[in-house]
Formats: structure tokens, C-alpha cells, sequence
């Protein structure tokens, strides 16, 4: 049950207590709940605003908006990540190109990434907005991020989707200390669910301003009504086309009572990921996802990559695990390789680690409810298939 998936939520019944009493609260969207989840993700990222929204892929669109992305702007993001990471740019009329990934820590290159910004500077194509990923939760190098930011001036969104909790030098992941925003999803094997929905993170007044109006139809209250010269609990304005990506207290509700259990989630999952670290250090087929010193993972992932040492390909590994009734997953099949990528011109060939990545990882099973011996179960299942 609990190995069957690469991951899946845990949800106890002090979280279906909490979502009992929302029911009955006088609101059961945008009241007291989505506030206390703001304020305790606010305390928690140490970030100084923070928005729920009802996705992730929501909060990126919106991020994209509140920092004025517009018509051919150009967006970049890493190849190897979920779509939303680069579908957000494309809502706003934006280009998008990609960044090849390291193939120790499987986040973006920072070296490509160089390269690519000289190339761009060249040919003044540079992007207005970077976004960056957290694959698995491992942190990228958000400082050299930031100083290639102020080099070649453009914004950092960091798509932490896989991150809550996770922490870069001594720095959270959400603080924005790197970035201008940062985003987090609450889809049901993420750190911590909501069933649906995500969350933004800024420091900057007038991003979250934005931001906030745009999550609600692009509506403000805060203005006085031309009638009455006063501020009046039925009167808006609309300043932008926004969305309803609002979400309801009864989701917020499951999420700050989650929220208490990030902690605990986080210790289990980096003492299961150590466990499989120890176990495949036994193996020179496989490598795993290498975390920089000073970091700490979220672990929301355990990613394997078979290298150089083996001829053989991830779905032969996981069809060989499926027999044991282990589940596995790919995170991700490059984005460029995507039938409607592929339609805007990319073509296989262009972000070969990415590529050679998607032929060799594989996600293997890591959550909340497995023990240590189910850990020993998988690797010794993985190291026999390598003769080990
Ligand atoms: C899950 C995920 C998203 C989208 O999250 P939703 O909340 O499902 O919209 C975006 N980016 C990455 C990297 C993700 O893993």
C-alpha cells in the first residue's frame, strides 16, 4: 500500500477534525482560514506576504502577471520540470526557451546558464523572468542565481512546488531572500496537501498587491465609494482582468492543520532518502540525486539515475519493480519533448542532459507511512537487478 506509489498524502483524523469544523464556519471561502493560512505560511517561509491560491500552477500565472510579464517577453525555466513551470508563460503571451540541467543534482546548470545569458546578451534576447525549480526539494544555488540576476537584470520566480521546508545555506526556501516571488503547491503528494491549491511569496509590497487583486477577478475594496467619499463593505473596482483562483477555507483549513505536521514530514523523509543513500552506496550502477553541502532537502522526491556503468534504461528498472509491486515515476519527461512544445520548435536534441535524464531516472518510492525496512526492501530488490 504505502510502496505501490512513488508518494501519496498522509492525512490523519486531526486533519479531518479541522476540515469538520470549517464546514461549519460562518465563511467556507476567503474568511478566517485562508488569513490563518497566510499568516502561519508567512511565520514559517519568513517571507512577508504570502497569498493561497487554489493551484500551484494558479500562483505561477499570477506571479508571471505581477511582475508584468507581457506579450513576447521572454521567459526561461528549467527543461527538466512539471509543464506548469513553463505553461505559466505562455498564458501571458510570453516566449519561452529552457535551461539544461546539472546532471548530479538534476536542477538547472548554473554553467549553461551562463553560457546561455552571454549567447542572449549577444543576440538581446534575454529573459525577463527566470524561473527556477527546486527538483525534489533539492535547493538550486539560489546565490549565484541571484547575482546572475542583477548582472543581467531580470526576475527570479523560484517554482518551489517540491520544496516546503527545504532550506538553501541558512536561508528557507519561500523567504525570497534569492527571488522575487516563490511559489509552493499543495496537490496531494506534495510536502504538505490541500487537496488543490499553491501559494505566492513576496517581499515586495506591490507584487503582492498585484498579485492579491488578481487571484480575485482583478478587484480591489480598498477604494472609496464615489457616493459616499468612504470605504464600504459593498463597494469595488476593478483595476486588472484577474481570475477567480481564490481558494476555499475548507481546503485552507486542511492545509494549516497539515502545516503542523511539516516538521515531522520533513525528519521522516530525510531519514527514509538517507537510508536509500547508504543502501546505493553499495551500488556503482546508480547514482542519487547529490544535495550541496549546507542545504537540506524536502526529499518530496527520491530520484535514481542509472549511470554510465549500465546499459540499462528506467523502464526496464521500473517494469522490473512493478513485478514487486513497487511504484515508480519519471519527474519529468523534458518539457521540449512534449508534443505541443515540439509544435513551437524545439526538437529532440537541444537540452541533451535533460534528455539522457529522462532515459536513465526513475522517482522510486518515498512517503510519509514507509519504514526503514521498507526502504531495505526496495534497494536490496534495485541492487540485485544490478547483480549486487
Ligand atoms: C505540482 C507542480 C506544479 C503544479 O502544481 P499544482 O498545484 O498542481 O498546480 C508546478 N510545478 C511543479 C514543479 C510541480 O511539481
Amino acid at each position: 500500500m504505502t510502496i505501490n506509489k512513488y508518494s501519496t498524502q498522509f492525512i490523519d483524523n486531526i486533519d479531518i477534525s479541522a476540515v469538520k469544523k470549517s464546514l461549519t464556519s460562518e465563511y467556507i471561502t476567503q474568511g478566517t482560514y485562508n488569513k490563518i493560512f497566510e499568516q502561519n505560511l508567512s511565520k514559517h517561509t519568513k517571507s512577508k506576504y504570502s497569498l493561497v491560491l487554489n493551484s500551484a500552477t494558479s500562483a505561477l500565472h499570477v506571479a508571471c502577471l505581477s511582475l508584468n510579464l507581457k506579450k513576447n517577453d521572454i521567459v526561461w525555466t528549467s527543461v527538466n520540470s512539471f509543464v506548469a513551470s513553463s505553461n505559466c508563460a505562455l498564458y501571458c503571451g510570453a516566449k519561452v526557451d529552457f535551461i539544461d540541467i546539472d546532471i548530479n543534482t538534476f536542477n538547472i546548470s548554473i554553467e549553461f546558464f551562463k553560457q546561455k545569458l552571454k549567447k542572449a546578451k549577444k543576440n538581446k534576447t534575454l529573459p525577463k523572468i527566470v524561473i527556477v525549480v527546486h527538483i525534489g526539494g533539492n535547493p538550486c544555488d539560489m546565490k549565484e542565481i541571484k547575482n546572475l540576476s542583477k548582472k543581467y537584470n531580470f526576475k527570479v520566480i523560484e517554482d518551489a512546488s517540491h520544496a516546503l521546508g527545504a532550506s538553501y545555506k541558512n536561508s528557507l526556501i519561500g523567504s525570497c531572500e534569492y527571488s522575487d516571488i516563490s511559489i509552493f503547491s499543495y496537490y496531494p503528494v506534495k510536502m504538505i496537501t490541500t487537496g488543490e491549491g499553491g501559494s505566492l511569496h513576496t517581499n515586495n509590497k506591490n507584487i503582492f498587491k498585484k498579485a492579491s487583486m488578481l487571484r480575485s477577478h482583478g478587484i480591489t475594496k480598498n477604494v472609496r465609494s464615489p457616493t459616499t467619499k468612504k470605504f464600504e463593505n459593498w463597494y469595488y473596482e476593478q483595476i486588472y482582468l484577474g481570475f477567480n483562483y481564490r481558494m476555499s477555507d475548507i481546503n485552507a483549513s486542511l492545509g494549516i492543520s497539515q502545516l503542523k505536521k511539516l516538521d515531522k514530514f520533513l525528519r521522516k523523509r530525510n531519514l527514509l532518502a538517507n537510508e536509500y543513500n547508504k543502501l546505493f552506496d553499495l551500488n556503482k550502477y546508480v547514482n542519487y540525486q547529490k544535495i550541496e553541502k549546507n542545504n537540506l532537502s524536502s526529499y518530496h522526491l527520491y530520484i535514481l539515475m542509472i549511470n554510465e556503468n549500465s546499459e540499462v534504461n528506467n523502464y526496464q528498472l521500473m517494469e522490473y519493480l512493478s513485478k514487486f509491486k513497487i511504484g515508480t515515476q519519471l519527474h519529468y519527461l523534458p518539457i521540449h519533448l512534449q508534443p505541443y512544445y515540439k509544435k513551437l520548435g524545439f526538437r529532440k536534441g537541444d537540452f541533451l542532459n535533460a534528455e539522457k535524464y529522462s532515459r536513465k531516472a526513475l522517482s522510486i518510492p518515498l512517503n510519509f507511512h514507509m519504514r526503514l525496512k521498507d526502504i531495505r526492501f526496495i534497494s536490496n530488490k534495485i541492487n540485485k537487478y544490478f547483480g549486487i
